[in-house]
C-alpha cells in the first residue's frame, strides 16, 4: 500500500505544528521547521519541473549542511531516491558511481564543480545543479544551473509529498569500498523509519532533543538515525561544515546537546581538547560510539568524566544501527556492542559451515534480520545474493560472539581475520593491546604472507616522541597477555594511520603504504 511515509512528510508536519521551532543550527544560521519545510517544497517543485519523477535518482556531491538535507527531503517529497556521494572521492570514482546509479539530476557544491566538469561528458546525468552557484560560479560551464534555493515563501500551490510504499527506495548509500568496489546499498523508506523507531527507543529520545551531527551525511551514520530521525521527531540539529574537536565541545555545551553519534577517533579528539575536563556536558544523554572497534580505554576515559559512551554496532546495510549498549551496562561491560535493537534480530552463523551457533562466547559471523535491513545492492543481484538470504538474514561480514546474557561483542571483520598455522588471529584484539603500549597513539595490524604459517600479523604503530618500539619489545609486551601465535612478526612505524572519509583505518591503503602492495 502507498503511504505518506517519506521523511519530508514529518518535516511538513512539524512546520504546521511548531513552525518557529529550530530544525537546524548551521554555523551562525538558525533554520526553523517552517523555513525548512518551505525550502523543501520549493526545491521539490523545481526538481519536478526539471523532470524528476518518483523512482528517479538525485545525486548530491557536497558537505554536511542544510542544502544537503533539503535535497534529501525534496527527494523524499517526490518519491525520488537520494544518492549522497563522498566528497573525498576522485573524479574516476565519482564517475563510476554516477554510471551505476544514473541520476536524473546531480546537485554539487561549487567546490566540487571542477571534479564534475572533468567527468561530465562521460556520465549519464541529465541535469547539473550548482548548490552555491552565486557570483563564484559566474564562469561556470553552461551545463550548470543554479539550485533553486534561498529564503523563499512556501509556494501556494505546492504539491503534497508523493505517497510511497515502505519497500520503495529512499536512499542509495555507497559503501566506502574498504572491501572492494563500492556497492550501492538500497535503503527503503521502511528501512529508514524502522531505524528511526529502533534508535529513538533505545536512546530514549525526548521531544525537542538537540542532536549534534558529526559524521558526514554521505555516510549512513550522518544521514539516517540521528539526523533524519531527529527531524522526524521534531528535534533540533546542530551541524558544522567540518569537524573540529574544539568547536564540537563548544557546541555540546552551548546547545546543550542530548544526542551525538561518532566514531572512536572523534570521541578521542574531543577528550583531548584542553576544555574537556571542565565542560558542562550534563545535557548529553546518548553519546553513541561505533563504526569501528571501540577501545575500552576510551569508554573508561569518558566514564571518568561521568559520560557513559554507549557502544553501538551496525552498518550501511542495516540503516545503520543493529545493536546498542544501554547506559546501565556501560560501566560493567565497556567492550560490549550491546543487545539487538527492539525490532531487529541477531544470530551467529559459522561462516565455514553455515550452521547457526547458539553456544555462548563462540566467535562466528553476525547476521541481522529486521525491517531495517536493506533491500539489496543497486544493480548488483549477485552481491545481494551473497549477503541476503530468502529468510531475510543479512550476513554482516563481522565476527562476533554473544555471551550468556545475550550481549553481543564484535570481534573483528571476517575479511581482516588472519589465519596463521590454522589458528584465527583477530587483528582488533592485537590492536587493542598494542594501543596500550607506552607512547603508542594508535596501532593497526594487517596480515602478510608467511612462508611457514600461511599468514602472520604485522603491527603498524604511531608513537609519540622519539621512541620507536622494536619487534622484540612489542612481542614481549603483547606476549604478557596473548598467545604466542598471535604476536606480530614485524613492526612498522608511521606518523599517522590512513583513514577513509568516515574516520576508519583504511587497511588497503595501509598495506600499500607499509608493505608496498597495490590497492585492491
Ligand atoms: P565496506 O565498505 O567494506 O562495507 P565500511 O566501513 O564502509 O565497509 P560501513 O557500513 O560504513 O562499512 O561500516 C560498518 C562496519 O563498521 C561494520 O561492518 C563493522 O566492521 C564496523 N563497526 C561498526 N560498529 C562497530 C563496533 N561497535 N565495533 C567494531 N566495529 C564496528
Amino acid at each position: 500500500k502507498e503511504q505518506n511515509l517519506g521523511s519530508a512528510a514529518a518535516v511538513h508536519y512539524w512546520a504546521r505544528t511548531t513552525r518557529d521551532t529550530t530544525a537546524i543550527v548551521y554555523e551562525s544560521d538558525r533554520i526553523s521547521y517552517g523555513t525548512l519545510s518551505a525550502r523543501v517544497r520549493f526545491l521539490a517543485a523545481a526538481l519536478s519541473d526539471g523532470g524528476v519523477r518518483a523512482g528517479d535518482r538525485i545525486a548530491f556531491l557536497g558537505r554536511n549542511g542544510p542544502v544537503l538535507l533539503a535535497a534529501a527531503l525534496a527527494a523524499a517529497h517526490l518519491g525520488a531516491v537520494f544518492v549522497p556521494l563522498n566528497v573525498r572521492l576522485a573524479g574516476s570514482e565519482v564517475a563510476y558511481l554516477l554510471g551505476d546509479c544514473r541520476p536524473h539530476t546531480l546537485i554539487a557544491e561549487d567546490a566540487n564543480r571542477p571534479l564534475i566538469d572533468g567527468i561530465a561528458d562521460t556520465v549519464p546525468v541529465q541535469r547539473f545543479l550548482l548548490a552555491d552557484g552565486g557570483p563564484a560560479a559566474s564562469g561556470a560551464h553552461p551545463r550548470w544551473e543554479p539550485l533553486p534555493m534561498g529564503e523563499v515563501a512556501e509556494p501556494a500551490d505546492a504539491a503534497p509529498p508523493v505517497a510511497v510504499r515502505p519497500t520503495d527506495p529512499a536512499v542509495i548509500m555507497y559503501t566506502s569500498g574498504t572491501t572492494g568496489r563500492p556497492k550501492g546499498a538500497v535503503l527503503t523508506h521502511g528501512n529508514l523509519w524502522w531505524n528511526h523507531l529502533n534508535t529513538a527507543a533505545v536512546i530514549r529520545t525526548r521531544l525537542g532533543d538537540t542532536t549534534l551531527v558529526l559524521a558526514p551525511m554521505f555516510h549512513i551514520a550522518g544521514l539516517s538515525g540521528f539526523t533524519l530521525g531527529s527531524l522526524c521527531y521534531g528535534g533540533t540539529l546542530v551541524i558544522r561544515r567540518s569537524f573540529s574537536p574544539e568547536q564540537c565541545l563548544a557546541d555540546l555545551v552551548e546547545h546543550r546537546v542530548a544526542n551525538l553519534i561518532a566514531v572512536p577517533t572523534m570521541f578521542a579528539a574531543i577528550a583531548a581538547t584542553p576544555g574537556f575536563p571542565h565542560a558542562d556536558l550534563s545535557a548529553l544523554r546518548a553519546a553513541i560510539v561505533g563504526g569501528a572497534p571501540v577501545p575500552p580505554a576510551l569508554v573508561r576515559d569518558y566514564l571518568a568524566h561521568g559520560i557513559p559512551l554507549h557502544q553501538a554496532w551496525g552498518m550501511t546495510e542495516t540503516a545503520p544501527l543493529a545493536s546498542h549498549l544501554p547506559t546501565e551496562l556501560v560501566a560493567t561491560h565497556p567492550d560490549a556492542a550491546g543487545f539487538p535493537l527492539p525490532h531487529t534480530e541477531i544470530r551467529l552463523v559459522d561462516p565455514a559451515t553455515g550452521d547457526v551457533v547458539t553456544a555462548p562466547d563462540v566467535a562466528a559471523e553476525v547476521c541481522v534480520r529486521g525491517p531495517n535491513v536493506f533491500a539489496g545492492y543497486w544493480n548488483n543481484p549477485e552481491a545481494t545474493r551473497r549477503v541476503l538470504d530468502d529468510a531475510g538474514w543479512f550476513r554482516s561480514g563481522d565476527i562476533g560472539r554473544v555471551d550468556k546474557n545475550g550481549l553481543l561483542y564484535i570481534v573483528d571483520r571476517l575479511k581482516d581475520v588472519i589465519i596463521s598455522g590454522g589458528e584465527n588471529i583477530y587483528p582488533a584484539e592485537l590492536e587493542r593491546h598494542l594501543a596500550e603500549y607506552p607512547g603508542v597513539r594508535e596501532a593497526a595490524v594487517v596480515g602478510v604472507e608467511h612462508p611457514r604459517w600461511g599468514e602472520s600479523p604485522v603491527a603498524v604503530l604511531c608513537q609519540d616522541g622519539e621512541g620507536r618500539a622494536t619487534l622484540a619489545e612489542v612481542r614481549a609486551f603483547t606476549g604478557q597477555r596473548l598467545a604466542r601465535y598471535k604476536l606480530p612478526t614485524a613492526v612498522h612505524h608511521v606518523d599517522a594511520l590512513p583513514r577513509n572519509g568516515s574516520g576508519k583505518v583504511d587497511k588497503a591503503a595501509l598495506r600499500a603504504q607499509v608493505l608496498g602492495e597495490q590497492r585492491a
